[in-house]
């Protein structure tokens, strides 16, 4: 079939990767009308962490254009006459249904055909649904998941206008904590529920999560772990009315939100592209296995130079660093140039009432709990290390100044030798203690 549009280069995906990958072509240079974002949403790219966190405050809650990228790193805003001017188009409210990576071709819903020469995959991940679970009545009206802006609108119209204001959150990760929060400042009586022994598991040690379910608990919020949702009972209107969990205990609920866990966004390119960990696999280049596509942001599977694995990592800091990389690599291929291999460090961030942690590197080996978890101690400031084969890899700091997340970054990044636990903890001066 003849094209109906053609780029040199086209982004898949039309959030942070994809707003960070147009900003590194135009730092590079890109001619107008040679670049296009094809993306399903009806917006310009913007910082998906807000949706979790200030898009859901009562007060003066963030709204677009305030969060357009790159304002999360500190950058210029592109609003969308940003994009005009840099003539990079942007093909919004368009879901591409069917890729031919052979023919270069991408199909839309509504059968427009776009070919490119180099492809940047950034479909992104999107959060498992409960259907997938088997879970029943999962159909109600008022269960909401959070994965574009407009499922932030409906949750905001939601708590706005219940009036029985009971919430359930499905799901102790760091996103269910941020919601939770979001929901109790908006008054709402939040419940959250979740399997594991404690939240946060993936990356939380036993200390983190004691400090952050104390510090819940003294802002209303009740917990229940050890239990997940087996089914949801409904009203005459359509509306989720109560919340059975396993185990037989009913819970009222008007508001259900729920992130038990995300997928990578990776169904169009199947059995075209090698895949790995669930992810895309790429090169240090963000390439895939077909010339001239490439994969960033949550959907790639790329080398971890510092831990020397392959991993998937669906965190912010990633997305944008990626789609930088791979375009820095695109615009250098084209010159016969190479740069150098991404070598990244793992960064993840979240912030939920006043409470904001940093954490890099990795949370593997030995833990050693800093300072004061105790939130009723009211210093709310803490840190923990990783230390494995005598170095420290990874550090969490909660609360601390930029001062201090320039220095734990860099004890990942260093990983200094820790030969004695004891004498580190000595060589800290500040009540410390293994876990
Ligand atoms: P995405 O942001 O998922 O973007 C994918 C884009 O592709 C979307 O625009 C989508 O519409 C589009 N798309 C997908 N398929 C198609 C198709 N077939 N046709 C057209 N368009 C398509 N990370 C942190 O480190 N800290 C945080 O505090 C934090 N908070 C978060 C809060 C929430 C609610 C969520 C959901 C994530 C959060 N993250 C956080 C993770 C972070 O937002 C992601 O890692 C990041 O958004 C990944 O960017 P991406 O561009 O790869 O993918």
């Amino acid at each position: 079939a003849d094209a109906d549009y053609e780029f040199k280069y086209v982004i898949l995906g039309g959030r942070v990767a994809a707003g960070y990958a147009a900003r590194e072509f135009f730092k590079q240079g890109v001619k107008r009308g040679e670049l296009a974002i094809i993306s399903k949403e009806a917006v310009a790219p913007y910082e998906r962490v807000t949706l979790s966190k200030e898009y859901l405050l009562p007060n003066q809650p963030s709204r677009l254009p305030d969060f357009h990228v790159c304002v999360g790193s500190g950058e210029e805003r592109q609003l969308p006459e940003w994009y005009t001017d840099k003539g990079i188009e942007l093909i919004l409210s368009t879901e591409i249904i069917q890729v031919d990576l052979a023919s270069k071709a991408l199909v839309s819903a509504s059968c427009q055909i776009f070919k490119y020469q180099t492809l940047i995959i950034a479909t992104g991940s999107t959060p498992v649904r409960l259907t997938d679970f088997g879970v029943q009545g999962v159909d109600a009206k008022n269960i909401f998941y959070l994965r574009e802006i407009d499922d932030a609108d409906k949750l905001v119209e939601a708590v706005k206008a219940k009036k029985k204001r009971k919430a359930v959150i499905i799901g102790g990760g760091y996103i269910g904590l941020e919601v939770s929060a979001a929901l109790r400042i908006n008054n709402l009586d939040v419940t959250m529920v979740y399997l594991e022994p404690w939240c946060g598991p993936r990356l939380f040690t036993a200390g983190i999560a004691t400090f952050y379910e104390a510090y819940y608990a003294n802002k209303g919020i009740k917990i229940i772990k050890g239990t997940v949702a087996a089914g949801f009972t409904i009203d005459s209107d359509g509306d989720v009315k109560e919340v059975t969990l396993k185990g037989g205990r009913v819970l009222e609920a008007n508001i259900v939100f729920v992130d038990v866990e995300a997928r990578p966004l990776t169904s169009l390119f199947k059995g075209q592209v090698e895949e790995e960990k669930g992810g895309i696999k790429t090169d240090a280049f963000f390439q895939t296995s077909v010339p001239n596509v490439y994969a960033v942001g949550d959907v790639s599977t790329f080398p971890l130079k510092l831990y020397n694995e392959m991993r998937r990592v669906e965190h912010v800091d990633h997305a944008r660093k990626s789609a930088e990389q791979a375009v820095k690599a695109i615009k250098a291929s084209e010159e016969g140039k190479t740069i150098e291999e991404y070598d990244y460090l793992p960064y993840i961030f979240s912030r939920s009432f006043d409470l904001s942690w940093k954490f890099y590197g990795s949370n593997a080996g030995k833990r050693l709990l800093v300072r004061d978890n105790d939130p009723a101690s009211g210093k709310q400031k803490f840190e923990t290390f990783w230390i494995e084969k005598g170095k420290i890899i990874g550090a969490f700091l909660m609360n601390g100044t930029p001062q201090e997340n320039d220095a734990i970054a860099k004890f990942a990044r260093v990983q200094p030798g820790v030969d004695n636990l004891d004498v580190l903890k000595e060589e800290l001066g500040l009540p410390s203690k293994e876990e």
